[in-house]
């Protein structure tokens, strides 16, 4: 064993086989200071953001799904967007817009107003595509993603989320369905409800679970990675630009000289000169011109 832990992003499954309970442990450490290098969040934004983007790493364990799995938030109120997404390869962003800065310990509904929660599975596979949604009544984003399981899963669900500017780490703990009786489930749980906000950024996985479940069988998985990545590029803006159509490109053009495109997630931004956009309608049909030059 190391004396120190060693800082990392990861995702763990893990069985308690003799309380019929499934778990997941997600820490974000170099993927959540990633995302906060690139762009200056009030603090009370970065919170939100920092336990989502650990929410939907811990949503995504237990699916078998290709594509991307999407948590998002829209509302009219200090928070007004909120949009956290892992593929099936663990690469995980987020990001958040804010009109002004929400008061400390606010509960959703300061934070996002009259809003919607979603969540969303865009699977590469057709017809796996999927989108619920999320109550917003909770006081925190664990408690309506507890309430959410509950309704559309019906397996009673514990989640525990934290996070500081280095970490964000989520704890869920499900029963498995198909248990038949509620006894390994009420002791998990009480147990998993011992953990505390800093057991769960900072203890090794095995240690933490040893805290909480020394008395039960637990089986670990291996670590499963996960880390920032964004799929933004230059091809897909110009495939946006074609999108919008060559007219409208030029006007943009026309305007401002040059069209800069910045992607919200990783702030990478893609600027467009009128050489660049010549070159993305040169294959395409002319628009409608009386004359040429
Ligand atoms: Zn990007």
């Amino acid at each position: 064993m190391q004396n120190d832990p060693v800082q990392q992003d990861f995702r763990y499954r893990f069985l308690i086989e003799s309380a019929d309970v499934r778990g997941v442990v997600v820490r974000l450490d170099e993927s959540w200071r990633e995302t906060l290098r690139r762009a200056d969040y009030p603090p009370t934004v970065a919170q939100v953001l920092a336990e989502a983007m650990a929410a939907v790493v811990l949503l995504g364990a237990n699916l078998k799904f290709t594509g991307k799995l999407s948590l998002q938030v829209k509302g009219d109120g200090p928070l007004s967007l909120l949009v956290v997404q892992v593929t099936d390869q663990g690469k995980v962003r987020g990001m958040a817009d804010w009109r002004e800065e929400p008061p400390a310990g606010a509960d959703l509904q300061t934070l996002f107003g009259a809003g919607q929660m979603s969540i969303t599975l865009s699977g590469a596979t057709p017809g796996q595509d999927y989108q619920g949604y999320v109550s917003l009544q909770a006081g925190d984003l664990a408690g309506a993603l507890t309430d959410y399981f509950a309704q559309s899963e019906q397996l009673p669900t514990q989640i525990a989320l934290s996070s500081n500017a280095h970490s964000a780490g989520g704890f869920l703990l499900q029963r498995l369905p198909g248990a038949d009786e509620d006894e390994g489930w009420n002791r998990a749980s009480q147990l998993g409800a011992t953990l505390s906000r800093e057991e769960l950024l900072g203890l090794p996985v095995e240690t933490l679970l040893h805290r909480l479940f020394h008395e039960e069988t637990v089986r670990l998985y291996e670590p499963e990675e996960v880390e920032f990545a964004c799929n933004c590029s230059r091809e897909r803006v110009a495939g946006m630009l074609q999108g919008l159509g060559e007219q409208e490109a030029r006007s943009i053009l026309a305007e401002q000289g040059e069209i800069t495109v910045t992607c919200e997630f990783c702030r990478n931004t893609e600027v467009f000169d009128a050489v660049d956009v010549g070159g993305l309608f040169a294959g395409a049909t002319p628009p409608d011109s009386g004359h040429a030059h």
